[in-house]
C-alpha cells in the first residue's frame, strides 16, 4: 500500500472499482476512462511502480491474468482483436505509478494505432 496511490485505494476498497477478477496477488478492473468498451486493467495488489520492481512470481501472475482475460473480454464486448500493453515509466506515458497492464478491445476499422491506443 502506498499513500496517495489511486490503484492501491481501489485494491483496499477505499474508492470503487468495477472488478473483473481478483486473485491473491492481482486485481483486474474496468478502466474508468475506457479507450474502448471493456478496457480492463490488471494490476498487482501490492504497490510496485515499475515492471522492474515486480517480483518474478507476481509478474507471472499478471501475465496469467492477461492471458486468461483477453478472450473473456473480447467475448463480453464482441471485439475482433485486442491490444495488450504496459506503459512502463513516465516517458512511456505511464500516468499512474502502479504497474498496470491494459487490455484494450479492438474492433474492425477502429483505426487506432496500437501503441497510441494504449498510451491514450
Ligand atoms: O498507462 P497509464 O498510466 O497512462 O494508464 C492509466 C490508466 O488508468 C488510464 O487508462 C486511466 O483511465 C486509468 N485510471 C482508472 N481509474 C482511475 C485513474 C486512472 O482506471 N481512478
Amino acid at each position: 500500500m502506498s499513500e496517495d496511490c489511486i490503484f492501491c485505494a481501489i485494491v483496499d476498497g477505499d474508492i470503487p472499482g468495477r472488478i473483473v477478477r481478483e486473485t491473491e496477488t492481482t486485481l483486474a478492473f474496468l478502466d474508468a476512462n475506457p479507450l474502448a468498451p471493456g478496457h480492463t486493467l490488471v494490476i498487482p495488489k501490492d504497490h510496485h511502480a515499475r515492471l522492474d520492481d515486480l517480483p518474478d512470481d507476481v509478474a507471472a501472475d499478471i501475465f496469467r491474468d492477461v492471458h486468461e482475460l483477453v478472450s473473456r473480454v473480447e467475448d463480453a464486448v464482441d471485439a475482433d482483436a485486442t491490444t495488450v500493453g504496459i506503459n512502463d515509466g513516465e516517458a512511456a506515458g505511464q500516468e499512474v505509478p502502479h504497474v498496470h497492464a491494459h487490455i484494450v478491445p479492438r474492433f474492425d476499422g477502429d483505426g487506432g494505432h496500437p501503441i497510441h491506443a494504449v498510451a491514450g
